[in-house]
């Protein structure tokens, strides 16, 4: 893929970047070890008034920094405000709470015969990224946050689409004060992955994406003995049950669907509908998607953008075609508009069976799949029935239902009458498909802490010291 800006509301090709070269990625990569030996030396509070100034200038740049998202990737100006605003407040989050996430926690030392012992947290080193465009600055932002607090630096790569994103973020970082080479943007393909996460100095990844590239990272990271942690793609099911509140159920569904175009990992894609309550919620569900507005990302008043890609709306298009050739019905939308930007309308599809692309693959735009099940075993059952777990939703205001949700869902998480959205207090990852590990809050922090064991013992004889061992 081209490293370049192509305003997707028009299609115009804005800006392009040579890749770098081996020799410029290898300095990069000796500045991220010289500034990992560096910040690991700083203090937590040192980093956190750092991370504290990123967050000051995120909100005084807000403005400028969503106009240039929403021109490289086509989301609505006002997601991309909210999104800047999010990232700043991650970054206040870990400044506050990355002290009591990297304390050192006692453990109970006579039972492990020590005269103390403890387990610290440690960094690790240089951290490679690889990140998407679909929330350019979050995606980013919610690895780089907890991975400077504890003391690491990063090399971000970036998807290819949203190459003065990436480089906002490396200047972000300096302007606020980290040491040159703690944060780091490569303008490299994807081809460049794997010579750098073969150099030694670089020690783990992180990778949001689809599943192929998660594939392909997880095999170079167990080639070299890497940690990665996996965020790939999913398709989250929506089930809605008789005593659910249809009307804020539809209303829910519309934005979790729609948001950010319909480009969202934990977006809901698949709508799980009681056999009592399906028809009134197929028709409030289509008729709120049928009245949203498909416009200018700029203009205040749409709902819906262009999708990133040309390529990305030929393939939604592409899936709504096999399900309706194959006999499905649509409700709503279902037609590739003609004229300039990659615009697609937001559609309802429903009568779908398992051998439709839609049935099991993930959709990334407006398109929504319905599904009639006749109890709550087969709403579990549909639910389940994919090779993804990210998130998944369920309404229904049967407390016991609640219960039953929460614990078979199959899913990194599940919300009961709400809609999943990502918070720096929550962790956020997936099972199956959808990847492993975890970011947000202590537990993603410390994916890329060595979690050390520390045992003292009272250095005289007969007082413990290797009682046995393994
Ligand atoms: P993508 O094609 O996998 O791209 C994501 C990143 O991976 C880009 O930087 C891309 O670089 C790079 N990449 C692609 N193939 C690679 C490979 N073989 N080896 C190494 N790196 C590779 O994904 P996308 O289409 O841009 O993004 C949409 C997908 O991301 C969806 O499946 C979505 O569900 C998922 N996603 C998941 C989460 C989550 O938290 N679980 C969040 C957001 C999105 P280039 O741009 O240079 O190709």
């Amino acid at each position: 893929m081209p490293i370049a800006t192509t305003n997707p509301a028009t299609g115009q090709v804005l800006k392009t970047y040579d890749a770098m070269s081996d020799e410029q990625i290898d300095a990069a990569i000796e500045r991220a070890d010289l500034a990992f030996r560096q910040l690991r030396e700083t203090t937590i509070a040192q980093r956190a008034r750092w991370l504290t100034a990123a967050a000051d200038r995120l909100d005084a740049e807000r403005d400028e920094t969503a106009r240039l998202m929403t021109t490289e990737m086509g989301k609505t100006y006002a997601a991309a405000k909210a999104e800047v605003t999010k990232c700043a407040t991650a970054c206040r989050f870990y400044a506050d709470n990355a002290p009591a996430m990297l304390a050192d926690e006692p453990a109970d030392a006579v039972a492990v015969k020590a005269r103390r012992a403890y387990v610290r947290y440690q960094p690790i080193g240089p951290v490679l990224a690889v990140m998407p465009w679909n929330f350019p600055l979050w995606q980013v932002m919610r690895f780089a946050a907890p991975a400077l607090m504890a003391g690491n630096t990063g090399l971000l790569k970036h998807a290819s689409n949203v190459p003065q994103t990436a480089l906002y973020l490396e200047d972000l970082f300096r302007r606020a004060g980290f040491p040159e080479g703690a944060f780091t943007t490569l303008l490299v393909g994807s081809d460049a992955v794997d010579r750098i996460l073969s150099d030694p100095r670089v020690r783990a990844a992180t990778l949001t994406g689809s599943e192929p590239a998660g594939r392909s990272i997880a095999q170079i990271a167990g080639r070299e003995i890497k940690k990665t942690v996996l965020e790939l793609g999913g398709s989250d099911p929506f089930v809605v049950m008789p005593s659910a509140d249809l009307d804020t159920a539809a209303e829910v569904a519309t934005t979790a669907r729609c948001q950010n175009n319909g480009q969202s990992c934990i977006a809901a894609k698949r709508f799980i509908v009681h056999t009592d309550v399906f028809d009134a919620f197929a028709e409030k569900f289509a008729a709120r998607m049928a009245a949203l507005r498909v416009g200018d990302p700029m203009d205040d008043g749409t709902d819906v953008g262009p999708l990133a890609s040309e390529r990305g709306r030929d393939e939604v298009h592409a899936q709504v075609t096999d399900a309706v050739d194959q006999g499905a019905t649509v409700l709503c939308g279902g037609e590739k508009p003609a004229g300039d930007g990659w615009y697609y309308p937001p559609t309802v599809v429903t009568d779908l069976r398992p051998e439709m692309r839609m049935w099991s693959e993930e959709v990334f735009g407006p398109v929504a799949g319905l599904y009639r099940v006749g109890s709550y075993d087969e709403a579990i059952e549909v639910a389940n029935g994919t090779s993804f777990g990210l998130g998944s939703n369920a309404w229904t205001n049967d407390p016991a239902e609640q219960e039953r949700f929460a614990v078979d869902l199959d899913a990194g998480n599940v919300f009961i009458n709400g809609m999943t959205t990502s918070y720096p207090e929550l962790p956020f990852g997936g099972v199956k498909n959808s990847g492993y590990g975890r970011e947000l809050s202590a537990a993603g922090m410390r994916e890329f802490c060595n979690t050390k064991t520390v045992w003292i013992g009272e250095g005289k004889a007969g007082a413990g010291a290797g009682a046995h061992s393994e």
